[in-house]
């Protein structure tokens, strides 16, 4: 289940994006299954390529793991949703504040470049991350679950926009509409000049004549959202999903930032968990395994399933039941179910029984 790209490629976790594409390429080469390569490891390789070699995708994969795009509904393959989800971060702040933490930030703040890449859209709402608890039965069919979400949801009073209704947006003063504002740095090295986002407006150029009564001009507000997702079937522990647009409100009508969805699911009391197996422990009796019979199992989905026991069985046996663990993530197929079979010795006899015992031990049982 947990590949991990950079070990899929043979790269360490600080490639530069020049060595994962020389990487790539000479892997792409020889696992090419047009001059005979092996195909599952060619598709890996193109999987993970395609994640490290993308700066956003990498960005996510280095945070949580290899994400999965969800939906909201189970025509879509997945989406969540539990009574267990908690929030984990994502407290978007409501006032609008600098980011210094950004090493990239800071030098194309100071010298005008910075990484490459689209330019950092100051009113975007920020990621929400939360994590669900699924009991190991529903991974067996998937199923629809409910969350209601704290966070920041846009201002129904101003529709997001973030001036009193009837009231209009006007060009910011501070900027002149540009969004920035500079100053001069003097730094040992001599002077700069510095160009930072205007404070007034965050740098969107303009301003809300008349601010909301009620979001104060954020366009957005504290509440909650109820979302409705699919689990799929075949998930595992520590998949995350992403659903787009769940994420908090954008500031003024910016963009809404996505809800990350990770998964754990609790142990069973009996059934085991190894991949898509599962593995259980089945008590024989005596004489089923020494003269074979027919038991019943319940298997996780709640079926009856009759498996025959051969004669001569030794506790400790594993029988194999093909396809009965858990269906795969990638929608082919099903796992299979293990049962270890174990003889129980009985420590309390009836009359009848040890009588009867007495007759084989004369037997030489
Ligand atoms: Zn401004
Ligand atoms: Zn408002």
């Amino acid at each position: 289940m947990s590949k991990d790209y950079y070990q899929i490629l043979g790269v360490n976790k600080t490639a530069s994006a020049e060595e994962i594409k020389k990487a790539y390429y000479k892997l792409a080469h020889k696992y090419h299954p047009d001059k005979g390569g092996d195909e599952k490891k060619f598709k890996e390789i193109s999987e993970a390529y395609q994640v490290l070699s993308n700066k956003d995708k990498r960005a996510q994969y280095d945070k949580f793991g290899r994400v999965f795009e969800g939906g909201s509904g189970p025509e879509q393959g997945f989406g969540f949703g539990s009574s267990w989800a908690r929030q984990g971060y994502g407290q978007d702040n409501m006032n609008f504040e600098f980011d210094f933490g950004d090493l990239g930030d800071l030098m194309e703040d100071f010298f005008g470049f910075g990484q490459a890449g689209p330019k950092k859209d100051f009113r975007q709402g920020k990621d929400i991350e939360v994590e669900i608890e699924i009991p190991l039965e529903e991974v067996m069919e998937g199923k629809e679950r409910k969350i209601v979400l704290s966070k920041l949801i846009s201002c129904a009073r101003c529709q997001g926009v973030g001036a009193e209704p009837g009231t209009k947006v006007k060009e910011c003063f501070s900027c002149r509409g540009t969004g920035s504002v500079q100053q001069i740095k003097r730094t040992p090295f001599g002077s700069f000049t510095k160009t930072s986002v205007c404070p007034e407006c965050s740098g969107e150029g303009f301003k809300p004549e008349k601010p909301c009564n009620v979001c104060k001009g954020e366009g957005r507000i504290k509440g909650e959202e109820e979302i409705k997702f699919f689990i799929p079937k075949g998930v595992d522990t520590n998949q995350v999903f992403k659903i787009k647009g769940k994420g908090n409100a954008g500031r003024r009508a910016g963009k809404t930032g996505d809800l990350y969805v990770r998964i754990t699911v609790r142990p069973h009391s009996v059934f085991k968990r190894k991949g898509d197996d599962l593995y259980i422990k089945v008590p024989i009796s005596l004489s089923q395994a020494v003269l074979g019979g027919l038991i019943e199992v319940s298997t996780l989905d709640n079926k009856k399933v009759s498996v025959k026991i051969p004669a001569g069985t030794e506790s400790g046996k594993i029988l194999k039941m093909s396809g009965r663990g858990i269906p795969r993530f990638s929608g082919f197929g099903k796992g299979d179910m293990y049962l270890n079979l174990a003889i129980k010795v009985p420590n309390k006899l009836t009359k009848k029984q040890k009588e009867l015992l007495e007759e084989l031990k004369k037997e030489g049982l």
